[in-house]
């Protein structure tokens, strides 16, 4: 997820849209049996301006995973939007470091990501999940225990 910053600008332009698609890391998931389900697709703008390129735009991706309450197969889908300050001189805690014109986005799409898994996922927001004494899934049966 490089961007040449250089070309940009011996071509003369102060803008250009970018996309990437990858193949993120499943294992860091703390979901249960968690997987991505196809590529984390990376779109967006990028802008130079003065010594700082900015770039915003929007990451998507979907999880398969268990329903955290009642283990039923579900698929997580999410959009994260970015805008983010990218500078070669300038310190900052906001901005973010490029080096030799090339602007990398790995490490700000990483993070994103991964501040944007949540710590649990339900098959339905009312989902009713399993008794606690048979283990049915009470979606589909009421057992006698909740009678
Ligand atoms: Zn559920
Ligand atoms: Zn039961």
């Amino acid at each position: 997820m490089v961007i040449d910053v250089r070309k940009l600008k011996y071509s003369g332009k102060d803008e250009c849209s970018f996309h990437f698609e990858y193949d993120a890391d499943s294992s860091v998931i703390t979901l249960p049996d968690a997987e991505y389900s196809g590529k984390v697709q990376v779109n967006g703008t990028l802008t130079l301006s003065g010594k700082s390129v900015f770039v915003y735009g929007e990451i998507k991706y979907a999880i398969s995973t268990l329903c955290t309450r009642c283990l039923t197969g579900v698929v997580f889908q999410n959009v994260v939007e970015f805008d983010e300050e990218y500078s070669e001189t300038e310190d900052g805690e906001d901005i973010y470091k490029f080096k030799k014109g090339l602007v990398d986005l790995s490490e700000m799409v990483d993070e994103k990501l991964m501040l944007s898994i949540p710590y649990a996922v339900y098959c339905k927001d009312d989902c009713k999940g399993l008794c606690s004494e048979c283990g049915a899934n009470l979606n589909q049966i009421q057992c006698e225990h909740t009678k």
